[in-house]
Parts: structure tokens; sequence; C-alpha cells
């Protein structure tokens, strides 16, 4: 029951973040090339690469209510203006988890066997 609850969850995920844009070349992602990392409560990891460009980014996501609240990568701060003008991002969110991402080493397998 609990690893199907996770399936369900994790491809309504992927149908989710399939309506974000490339920070690259700005066209959406498809769900066949986002995988998901991990999450933590609303803020899920995932690794997604754009089939136009080529670009790979981690991503974090915060997801609340069947919605993306927020996303945020590992881009530039040029990056970063852009999708805060484009009004994705409320700019709490962008520095709360730019600020976790910063402190964070990359090693998912770390964080998610904490408790
Ligand atoms: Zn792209």
């Amino acid at each position: 029951m609990g690893l199907e609850t996770e399936l369900v969850e994790e491809s309504l995920i992927k149908k989710l973040m399939a309506s974000v844009k490339c920070g690259a070349c700005g066209r959406c992602y498809e769900v066949d090339n986002i995988g998901i990392l991990g999450h933590e409560g609303d803020l899920w990891f995932l690794r997604v690469f754009c089939p136009a460009c080529q670009a790979q980014y981690l991503m974090a996501a915060v997801i609340r209510e069947d919605r993306v609240s927020g996303v945020i990568t590992d881009l530039t701060g040029a990056e970063l203006d852009k999708f805060r003008n484009a009004g994705v991002l409320a700019a709490d969110e962008i520095l709360d988890m730019h600020n976790f991402l910063k402190d964070f080493d990359g090693d998912f397998s770390q964080l998610f066997s904490q408790n």
C-alpha cells in the first residue's frame, strides 16, 4: 500500500513537472526526461534532461496540493532572475531553497538516510 501510494505520487509529480519550462531554451520538459531522486515532505528533488537543448539540471521543487508552487535548480543567478521575473517563484521560496542547496553537499543518499 505504501509503495503503491509512492508510485502514484511519483507519476503525478512527473506530470506536474512536465509543465515546467527548461531554464535554458524555454521548452517544457517531458515526463520521460524527469527523474525523481527523492523527496523530503513537500520538497522534491529531481534530475531533468531537456530533449531540445540537451541541458541537464538538478532541480528542487515544492509541490503542494497537486501543483508546483516553487522550483529551484542549480542555475546561475541570472537564470534564476528569469524565473523570478516570470512570476514562477516567490522570492522567499527562492531564498529558502537556494540556501538549502548551497549548504547541501549533493549527497542525496546521505540526506535521505537521515531520520
Ligand atoms: Zn532546453
